[in-house]
């Protein structure tokens, strides 16, 4: 359902809000996000939602930091390229083709892009080190022992123990057919 929702809202179709796309506003304090505890609040609900739903909105959205003074007033506002461009994604998609965890066959058109390098340590939003995982394997990854690395600008992973007891690295082989077939 969440996958559903966020390729909608991508969807060139769907109505823009000041000419950004629809936009979930989580805020968090640095801190909080830095040691990834406490707790994070989504713009219109009440409720605080856990620091992670903020870590992995940042993940595959993007981050603003809005700097505010004592009084409230906004004092400095960051942008970042932490958010890959349409053109970056549509590139990453035709690379992939699909979710890269071995077995997953969810549509790159579907799934996220995610930071092979942790942006916040200085992964760049480049095609080098973005890989589509859809949203489940996206929310799991540091939980679920699948580690991703680049080589050379293509997606290697290794299973956990259980799947690959040698956890060796393999190279990502789609079997979707690329999205783009030339005939000639
Ligand atoms: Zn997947």
């Amino acid at each position: 359902m969440a996958a559903v929702l966020t390729v909608a809202a991508r969807h060139d179709d769907v109505p823009t809000l000041g000419g950004a796309a629809p936009t979930l506003v989580v805020s968090v304090t640095a801190e909080d996000l830095a040691s990834g505890s406490g707790w994070s609040h989504v713009d219109g609900i009440d409720t605080p939602v856990p620091v992670s739903v903020a870590a992995h909105t940042a993940c595959a959205g993007g981050i603003q930091r809005v700097l505010f003074d004592k009084n409230g007033r906004i004092v400095s506002i960051g942008t970042t390229d932490r958010i890959f461009t349409h053109h970056q994604r549509r590139a990453i998609t035709l690379r992939d083709r699909e979710c890269v965890i071995p077995g997953c066959h969810v549509r790159a058109t579907w799934c996220e892009i995610h930071h092979v390098q942790d942006h916040a340590k200085s992964g760049p939003t480049h095609t080098d080190n973005g890989v589509a995982l859809c949203w489940f394997h996206h929310r799991t990854l540091h939980t679920s022992g699948w580690d991703i690395r680049m080589n050379h600008g293509t997606p290697e992973i290794r299973g956990p123990a259980w799947w690959d007891p040698a956890r060796q690295w393999r190279t990502h082989h789609p079997t979707r057919e690329p999205a783009l077939v030339r005939r000639i």
